[in-house]
């Protein structure tokens, strides 16, 4: 049976992490994969997790089985977290599940029971693992344009254009705040926008958020979309901790599911509930009650909030400040755009010969596509990758 099997294609991002890993050269610089690093290239364990660990460690007394559902405060504060007060509690259900992936991929579970008609639309470009989980689960895929290879900017005439083509109960697909892999986000207006087409044509919003406060403030981030989600009958949201929690090893993540009344509220709580039984029974406990714990005590909330804002400043200078490098080193305002993205990625836009030479030539990993992960930086790399980007493009 198992010389059936067919290899499968590697993800690209993974791929890169062995090659940086196996390279022997000192300053070599990761701006490949999606994790969080501080001044001095670590991933911390924010400090607020760690007291609420210790509390979690005093107070648990039992590893029992907690609810198919997960642990329902952590749950109602992930509901709390992400929509704020945008739609009425008793319109939204949710599942905890193992990470933002999970949710993701529970809610197309969520989508196929419903309406295996449903084409899902999908931004190009996108999270790669968005259409290979949808391909996964035979869910037919369709892509908006998003991206203006140009300006590095969002090309929001193209993007609605292209949803214009989307059929009356088709998903679309959109990234809450801090686009990856691109960094180019919709603004106020654009979502006020994409709400209209989304009624006028009666499309449903899969929104997924895995960066909140991570671009200007975990209330700014989430303005467009809860104005898109408070104003549509039905929705769904995937939202990961592993970012804004650090938590990305305990795999936490929640499946929101916003319903027109509570018949079809309940019918979504049924199918949460029987797809997170058939895929892993009861998903993993400890990242979601170290969340509860700490968005339910006011001194952790604001210490948590506190620090996420200190890493959320720290990239921005980043911005600033390899915008500024990039000004010097090409001579150009090519490479503005950087200041103007949010998250912890940017598309630069470079030719996929000049990422290569960045890696071989500078030992400066970024992913195919030239994204760079901001936060990879050290603080003393800005000039050196800015040097080392205009020496490639000469
Ligand atoms: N969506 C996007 C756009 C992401 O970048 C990520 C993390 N790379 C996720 C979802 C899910 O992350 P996780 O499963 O680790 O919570």
């Amino acid at each position: 049976m198992l010389e059936l099997l067919k290899p499968q294609p590697a993800d690209k991002i993974i791929a890169l992490m062995g090659l940086y890993a196996a390279d022997p050269r000192d300053g070599k610089i990761d701006l490949g994969v999606g994790v969080y690093k501080d001044a001095n290239g670590k991933t911390p364990i924010m400090r607020a997790v760690k007291a609420a660990e210790a509390r979690l460690h005093e107070a648990q007394t039992s590893k029992s089985y907690v609810g198919l559902l997960g642990d329902l405060s952590f749950v109602d504060a992930m509901r709390n977290l992400v929509l704020g007060t945008s739609v009425a509690a008793d319109r939204v259900t949710g599942a905890q599940t193992p990470g933002g992936t999970g949710a993701i991929r529970q809610l197309a579970e969520l989508v196929k029971l419903a309406n295996p008609q449903a084409t899902v639309w999908l931004s190009d470009p996108t999270w790669p693992n968005h259409p290979a989980i949808l391909k996964h689960l035979d869910i037919p895929t369709q892509s908006y344009r998003y991206f203006d290879a140009a300006t590095c900017e969002v090309n929001f005439d193209a993007m609605m254009e292209d949803l214009e083509q989307a059929q009356a109960g088709d998903v679309v697909l959109l990234h809450g705040c801090c686009h990856n892999p691109t960094g180019a986000n919709l603004d106020l207006l654009q979502w006020r926008a994409v709400t209209d087409l989304v009624l006028r044509k009666g499309l449903i919003p899969f929104v997924d958020l895995a960066y909140q406060g991570f671009g200007d403030g975990l209330e700014d981030d989430v303005q467009g979309m809860r104005h898109l989600l408070g104003a549509v009958p039905q929705a769904m949201v995937a939202a990961s901790c592993s970012k804004n929690f650090g938590l990305y090893r305990d795999r936490v993540g929640v499946a929101l599911v916003i319903a027109p009344d509570e018949k079809t509220r309940d019918l979504a709580k049924g199918a949460l509930s029987s797809l997170n039984r058939l895929n892993y029974s009861f998903p993993p406990d400890h990242g979601a009650a170290l969340v509860s714990i700490l968005m339910n005590d006011a001194d952790l909330r604001a210490d948590w909030q506190a620090e996420l804002e200190e890493m959320r400043t720290g990239m921005l200078d980043l911005r600033t400040g390899l915008a500024e490098e990039l000004r010097r080193a090409t001579n150009s305002d090519r490479f503005d755009f950087v200041a103007n993205h949010r998250g912890m990625f940017s598309r630069l836009g470079l030719p996929p010969e000049a990422v290569e030479k960045l890696r071989d030539e500078h030992a400066i990993y970024m992913v195919g596509d030239s994204r760079i992960n901001i936060a990879g930086l050290p603080k003393d790399g800005l000039t050196r990758l800015a040097q080392a980007v205009a020496a490639v493009l000469s």
